[in-house]
């Protein structure tokens, strides 16, 4: 694995997002730009020095790695949390060991929950000083446009993210009859969607994570769902986004987007 393309070692951005289709691809590249942070070596990453061996062992000092924590019985819980996010903003500020600066990585990023999300957007609105933020996700949608925004975005194997104007005006649709809250003509629209093949489900699925993440934002007007809901539908996408990726059906994916309403919590 090399560096990924249009990266200068020399002058590395204080946070990348590194999306691709397998974790594995994601996190290879993030541990070249780790090695190409730490290196010591004459041309980084050079491969040889001290740090990129550590580096490529996976014990540097100054390379931290954040992962969702685990639960009593070692099972990971479903988040990556605030305090989590808190403790890296604390850490951060503190001098590296043994490299000239420290890397943060972030194998599974998009497992931030929505403070988290917005904790982490603070720190790189006003990163520390020779920090860099490395975020690897399977999609880059499933991270929200304001923390993406802050970030160099890097598609490993290319491909492209931005929502069609077809999706995103189905994706509205969508967002609006959940707020209408009324489940039979939420359930007549799934079953007129299910009929469409598993690259355009995948496509709309992009655009309802990109919608949601610009009314999240303040960037688009919310049609009646709430913060909440919002966000707990955003997990409900980035779990069918994750589903069609290994070809579940398409019935099944509109057979639960319509008919999990997300929970009124304006009360
Ligand atoms: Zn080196």
């Amino acid at each position: 694995m090399a560096l990924p393309q249009h990266i200068d070692p020399r002058q590395l951005s204080h946070a990348y997002i590194l999306s691709a289709a397998s974790r594995e691809e994601a996190l290879s590249a993030a541990r070249e730009i780790a090695a190409a942070a730490l290196c010591s070596g004459e041309n980084p990453p050079c491969g040889h020095c001290r740090d990129c061996r550590k580096v490529a062992q996976g014990i540097h000092p100054d390379l931290i790695t954040v992962r969702r924590l685990e639960d009593d019985k070692g099972k990971p819980r479903q988040e990556i949390t605030v305090d989590q996010i808190r403790g890296m903003a604390a850490d951060a500020i503190v001098l590296p060991n043994e490299a000239q600066r420290k890397v943060y990585l972030l194998p599974e990023a998009e497992t931030m929950n929505l403070p988290a999300q917005n904790a982490a957007l603070k720190l790189l609105e006003e990163p520390p000083q020779g920090v860099v933020f490395l975020l690897c996700c399977l999609n880059p949608m499933q991270l929200l446009p304001t923390v993406r925004s802050r970030c160099v975005e890097l598609s490993l194997g290319g491909q492209e993210q931005h929502a069609e104007e077809e999706e995103l005006s189905l994706a509205r649709d969508y967002l609006s009859l959940l707020a209408g809250r009324d489940r039979m003509a939420l359930l007549r629209w799934g079953f007129e969607q299910e009929r469409m093949d598993g690259r355009r489900a995948a496509a709309f699925v992009n655009a309802a994570l990109e919608e949601s993440g610009e009314i999240l934002c303040g960037r688009r007007a919310d049609p009646g769902l709430g913060r909440e809901a919002l966000f707990r539908l955003r997990a409900l996408l980035s779990r069918c986004a994750d589903m069609l990726r290994v070809n579940t059906g398409v019935k099944h994916i509109f057979g639960l987007l319509c008919t999990t309403l997300p929970q009124d919590d304006r009360n």
